[in-house]
C-alpha cells in the first residue's frame, strides 16, 4: 500500500518515498545517500508528527523500534513539545 506523505532527505533534503517494507535501507534517487531503516523510519515518525498524526507515528515508531506503547508515546509527544520534527 502506497504510503500518502514523502520523508525528507537527511543528506540533500530532497522528498523522497519512505522506506517499503523488509527493506533494510533506503537510497535517496537525487544524492545516492542511503539511509539505514532505522534513520529512514524515523523519518517517516518526523512526517507524521508534522501531519498532526501522533497515532500514526506512535505505531510507525512501535514498528520500529519495538518499543511498548508508553514507551512510544512518551517518546512521539516528547519529540513533538521538542520541535524535533
Ligand atoms: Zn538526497
Amino acid at each position: 500500500m502506497a504510503e500518502d506523505f514523502t520523508i525528507q532527505c537527511t543528506a540533500c533534503k530532497a522528498e523522497i518515498a519512505p522506506i517499503q517494507p523488509g527493506e533494510a535501507s533506503l537510497a535517496c534517487p537525487a544524492c545516492g545517500k542511503v539511509m539505514a531503516a532505522y534513520e529512514a523510519g524515523m523519518q517517516e515518525v518526523r512526517a507524521y508528527i508534522r501531519q498532526s498524526a501522533l497515532v500514526n507515528a506512535i505505531g510507525r515508531y512501535r514498528r520500529l523500534t519495538g518499543a511498548d506503547l508508553k514507551t512510544a508515546k512518551d517518546t512521539v509527544s516528547e519529540m513533538w513539545h521538542n520541535g524535533d520534527w
